[in-house]
């Protein structure tokens, strides 16, 4: 077990197998993740305050602080949260690459918020007020734990980032209000929305305060005893359907069912109770096996946002809300730090590359709220300066009247570098690739490296040692699930530990280790019970899911009139292609019939382009899984 002494890291728990690094000891140096930053920090970031400013969003809390606020609340209820996600992502951006500019832009804002704390420690522009509903008066929907949640999130950011100022004071005085109100002396209720246990536990590590940690431990177990009151939905929609500890898959509404198993995961660390650790477990393996989809997202049901059934996972109506696989990342980022398995980070993986990145624009000033995997008709272009709703365009639309997905990836893209890698007393394990940094300390002393990468869309990995004890230290690099036969080039014998390659020795400043990573595309089949995708392939290549975009086909070709020819996929420097068919489909006024045969209208050789990074060129149909063309159905024979 590694002690946790790294400073600014999002979730440090009491004790781990692995150590997070914190904000000060990886940093990216650029490439493809230098550039998702930059363009975050410089886009992202102003974006979020010009549109939570201009609709209102931002002076709910000037409102509730000057005491006119009443029924005159902007937004939907639960809008804090954005300000808070967005104070988060400015905090982690300030550790990573602070500007007068963004401080100035942070404290102005904090002091908004500060300002609305009520006397007690109550802070929520949406309850309370006069003309406003009581507090805790609809704790199933009206998110105010949650949103509270957020609050303490970024409050600790700033904390692990080396400030102990307004926001941190703010969250201890709204966590000690909480613990009076909702505590072992209080109600014996929950929040409809999971969020505030994570965050509790989080606080109590960068405070010490163990009666946060106590209250999040309430907050789990009090949950699956029926204490919210189902309206519209049954309990499982919000996980109080049975206790966290038997529960044995992720189920009803997906971001709630992943923040709530964080925050579990976290009691279960901090108190050592292995039963609820495990069951975490055993809820991720089954939902991963039954319940996800290739491009790591999840939820299938647009309806309540929710996980479908086990191989419930339609490509077309896909919900695959961005918010969950930003949730997916934080509850295997936890596992993956309590059992150092690396089954977890390729999940991180696969989940950051195809479905968290797929929803900022390039320019990182509009976002997809659900990431289908099939789009159908190229749609409507989403006004610029008007709100959306959430599932509504088909191209990416700068701001939602729910808005959680944007401020999401703001924070997550600001503090990425932190789920890179981690440490133990005498190595370092790299999990993810891109080009970055480390400085951090072994127990035999400093050790610096950096690692560089065309990676994703190159496989030769360069770790090059700076500074390194002069005993022997361990460099782990995780060779990807997908990876066959790795070649590693380094002057020190590697072992297999798990998916870990480690490499162990006494190591010069200047020295490398080269990991070669083949990435030839690969055919990948649907288990024959997603009844939803079966007769058809996805093509990945290396760590990134592709899809066939019809600006890559003639005109007046839609995706959903095609057959692919798997054998015939192939790699070149222009990138990755096959030959897609598309079919002859006379008009016919029933579309059943009694012989399975197609005719065909031509065929193309068709460019395939990262799953992320459709829909950049204008409105399209996209797919990722193609119908099997015949001809590979007979050769595959
Ligand atoms: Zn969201």
């Amino acid at each position: 077990m590694s002690s946790a002494n790294s400073n600014g890291a999002p979730v440090r728990p009491r004790s781990s197998v692995l150590r997070p690094l914190g904000q000060e000891e990886i940093r990216v140096t650029g490439g493809f993740w230098g550039g998702k930053q930059r363009t975050n920090a410089e886009a992202t970031l102003g974006h979020c305050e010009y549109w939570m400013e201009r609709i209102g969003w931002t002076g709910n809390f000037d409102r509730a602080a000057a005491g006119t606020i009443g029924g005159d609340h902007a937004g939907i209820e639960f809008v804090d949260s954005e300000i808070y996600k967005l104070l988060e992502a400015m905090a982690w951006e300030l550790g990573r690459n602070r500007t007068e500019d963004l401080e100035q832009r942070y404290l102005a804002l904090v002091a908004r918020v500060a300002a609305a704390q009520e006397q007690d420690g109550y802070l929520h522009t949406s309850f309370g007020r006069r003309g406003q509903p009581p507090r805790y008066s609809n704790l199933e929907f009206g998110h105010e734990l949650y949103c509270f949640g957020h609050l303490i999130q970024a409050a600790v950011a700033r904390l692990r980032t080396g400030h102990d100022d307004t926001l941190a004071q703010v969250a201890r005085r709204l966590a000690d209000h909480l613990w009076v109100e909702f505590g072992p002396d209080g109600r014996n209720a929950v929040c409809g929305h999971p969020e505030i246990e994570m965050s509790l536990a989080e606080l109590s590590r960068a405070t010490g305060e163990l009666r946060y940690l106590e209250l999040a431990r309430l907050f789990v177990e009090r949950r699956g005893t029926g204490t919210l009151r189902p309206a519209a939905f049954a309990p499982e929609y919000f996980q109080d359907d049975i206790p966290v500890r038997d529960a044995t898959t992720m189920r009803g509404h997906a971001v709630r069912a992943l923040y709530l198993a964080s925050g579990a995961l976290d009691v279960a660390v901090d108190t050592a109770d292995l039963g609820l650790a495990e069951a975490v477990q055993t809820q991720w393996t089954n939902a991963v096996a039954r319940r996800t989809y290739i491009t790591g997202g999840v939820g299938s049901h647009h309806q309540d946002e929710a996980y479908g059934d086990d191989y419930e996972l339609p490509a077309d109506r896909a919900y695959s809300e961005t918010c969950a696989g930003i949730a997916s990342v934080m509850l295997s980022w936890r596992l993956l730090l309590h059992t150092g398995d690396e089954k977890y980070a390729d999940l991180i993986e696969r989940t950051l590359l195809n479905n968290v990145l797929a929803s900022p624009r390039e320019d990182g000033q509009a976002f997809y709220y659900t990431n289908t995997l099939h789009q159908r008709t190229p749609g409507s272009v989403p006004d610029e300066h008007e709100l959306s709703h959430r599932a509504e365009s088909s191209l990416r639309a700068p701001w939602f009247e729910v808005s959680c997905c944007p401020t999401n990836v703001a924070r997550t893209l600001a503090s990425i570098n932190l789920y890179f890698a981690t440490a133990t007393g005498t190595g370092i394990q790299l999990h993810q690739y891109g080009d970055y940094e480390i400085h951090t300390t072994l127990d035999d002393g400093e050790l610096a490296l950096h690692v560089g990468t065309d990676y994703p869309h190159g496989g030769r990995i360069t770790v090059t040692i700076d500074t390194a004890p002069t005993t022997p230290v361990t460099i782990g690099l995780r060779i990807p699930a997908w990876a066959r036969n790795p070649r590693i080039v380094s002057g020190h014998a590697a072992t297999e530990r798990g998916r870990l390659l480690e490499v162990t020795g006494i190591f010069h400043p200047g020295e490398a280790i080269r990991l070669e990573l083949s990435l030839e595309p690969r055919i990948v089949f649907p288990d024959p019970r997603i009844d939803a995708s079966r007769g058809t392939f996805a093509i990945e290549r290396g760590p990134l899911v592709l899809a066939v975009e019809s600006i890559d086909l003639p005109t007046g070709w839609s995706v959903n009139e095609i057959t692919a020819d798997a054998s015939t996929i192939a790699a070149g420097p222009d990138g990755t292609s096959i030959d897609v068919y598309r079919l002859a489909e006379p008009e016919t006024d029933w579309p059943y019939r009694t012989s399975a045969g197609v005719a065909e209208a031509g065929h193309v050789r068709a460019r395939m382009i990262p799953y992320y990074a459709w829909a950049n060129r204008g409105p399209a149909t996209m797919r990722t899984w193609l119908p099997i063309h015949p001809r590979s159905e007979e050769q595959d024979a």
